[in-house]
């Protein structure tokens, strides 16, 4: 059952076939013999989650019957969760408790899942392959010499080893795309306003966005309609109404215009996912589509872009972590100045440091115009060449990543790095939706396709996505490496 998507545990929970109860053991288990290996999970919440377990169970018995009743997930350590351990991967925050629940994980819980932990991540969300965490890297469950992507690593990994049902992630620049890519899972960043941000530990607030990391659309479906909505919490939260997204994902694709971006092609792709992408069109052109090249003429503008922007907003954002209100406290200080300076110094990472330090620069008078105002100008450029595009296609399809997940400690300099986000950061600029869904495997190890919709179409991506994955298995297999280590055949 543990290997099951969300939508077939639900059908179980409701056929009554198996408990909750059961279900959220056989996944405490199965955490307890592989996180040691992995290090997906930073906290598990075990005798809680069997007590939510319960009591979906007592509810279900008393006629209640929602999609994502007794489903167990875990949350990104992004997220605040009252009484719970939440520390966005950081030594500033490796002791705080937070006081009360993000909106997302209230949402869950109305729903009534079950929260089985926290998932490890890059600090504050910083970096594309989860290395930089205070709590250790997470290792890809398909290859444990291989990273499992960033920021939202744990949570990928978790759901691809089926620590969990399903997860939360969130994506500043490609955060749930990229490790949904790396490790053969689904994942959807939304539009920008479709879910509260509130509660979500802020990196740069104008790219944030939460979404979910599954096995299958179908499944990003079902945790959609739970997290997404205005919320008067969060002044950028849109008020629309709320869409039921498992019921366009069965539209025939006939007449569907998928445009290909020349620039997710072009050099540095590597052979194996370009022809992984093809065969993926070919199989769309077989379900009635039409395939157009087309031009993001400003795309290459992306990265230097975000990156003047992304430390900007996290240079403001992380001012708040003092040592006076939030986590680590430097011992001893002499003074304000001296405490302000240590426990800095001490609780945030040299990833986090840099991009306080870049932003900073770009923030300050005299520099300003020339870095921060034109990385704005470029922005308002990218979303431009999308809005075009978007004239003539219905969604754009290309690569995730250039390439397959890579090994761990290959990428030293921060500049490799950064370039990981090429074909994603785009999409955050300009506020867009977009997926990442299995797609082919080389050597071993997934890889993932990038599905862009309009703003606020994620219906559409969806159903695209989940047409696929009806006329292909990809998103069905697995590594066998992690059923070897659990002693499955
Ligand atoms: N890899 C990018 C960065 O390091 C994006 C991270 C994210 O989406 N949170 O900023």
């Amino acid at each position: 059952m543990i290997n099951c998507t969300v939508a077939e545990t639900s059908a179980a929970l409701a056929a009554g076939d198996i408990s909750s109860v059961e279900i959220t053991q056989a996944y405490l288990d199965r955490i307890a013999t592989l996180n040691g290996e992995l290090n997906a999970f930073i906290t598990v919440c075990e005798n809680s989650a069997l007590l939510q377990a319960k009591a979906a169970d007592d509810a279900r018995a008393n006629g209640n019957d929602r999609p994502l009743l007794g489903i167990p997930l875990a949350h990104k350590d992004i997220f605040c969760t009252k009484d719970i351990l939440t520390t966005c991967g950081s030594r500033m925050l490796h002791n705080f408790v937070s006081p009360y629940n993000a909106t997302v994980v209230e949402r869950f819980i109305d729903a009534g899942t079950v929260l089985l932990g926290k998932t490890n991540m890059d600090e504050f969300a910083m970096g594309s392959s989860n290395e930089t965490s205070f709590f250790g890297d997470v290792k890809n469950p398909w290859n444990t010499e291989c990273v499992p992507g960033g920021s939202s690593g744990g949570s990928a990994a978790a759901v691809a080893a089926d620590l969990c049902a399903m997860a939360t992630g969130t994506d500043t620049g490609g955060s749930i795309r990229q490790p949904a890519a790396f490790c053969g899972v689904t994942g959807l960043k939304p539009s920008y306003g479709r879910v509260s941000r509130w509660g979500m530990i802020a990196f740069a607030s104008s790219l944030d966005q939460a979404g979910p990391i599954t096995k299958s659309a179908e499944d990003a479906a079902l945790m959609l309609n739970v997290m997404s909505g205005l919320d008067k919490k969060d002044s950028t939260s849109i008020d629309r109404p709320i869409e039921d997204f498992t019921a366009t994902l069965n539209q025939p694709l006939k007449g569907l215009r998928i445009g290909v971006p020349k620039q997710h092609f072009a050099d540095g792709l590597s052979m194996e996912v370009e022809q992984a992408i093809r065969n993926a069109l070919a199989e769309y052109e077989k379900l009635g589509a039409t395939i157009k090249e087309m031009d993001l003429t400003n795309s290459h503008l992306s990265v230097s872009a975000y990156y003047v922007v992304a430390p900007a907003e996290a240079s403001a954002n992380l001012s708040r972590f003092d040592g006076v209100r939030y986590g680590h406290r430097c011992e001893d200080p002499t003074d304000l100045e001296d405490m302000y300076k240590r426990t800095r110094s001490e609780g945030f990472g040299e990833e986090v440091k840099r991009r306080i330090m870049i932003g900073t620069y770009a923030l300050s008078a005299g520099y300003y115009d020339a870095y921060y105002r034109k990385a704005q100008k470029i922005r308002r450029l990218i979303k431009d060449d999308f809005d075009r595009a978007f004239e003539e296609v219905d969604v754009i399809i290309g690569p995730t990543s250039p390439h397959t997940a890579f090994k761990l400690g290959s990428k030293a300099d921060p500049v490799s790095m950064y370039l990981e986000d090429i074909y994603t950061i785009a999409v955050n600029l300009a506020g867009l939706p977009a997926a990442s869904i299995p797609a082919g495997i080389a050597n071993g190890l997934p890889i993932g396709m990038q599905i862009i919709g309009k703003y606020f179409d994620e219906a559409k991506i969806l159903n695209v996505a989940h047409q696929f994955q009806q006329h292909t298995d990809w998103h069905k297999q697995k590594s066998t490496a992690i059923t070897a280590a659990s002693g499955e055949s």
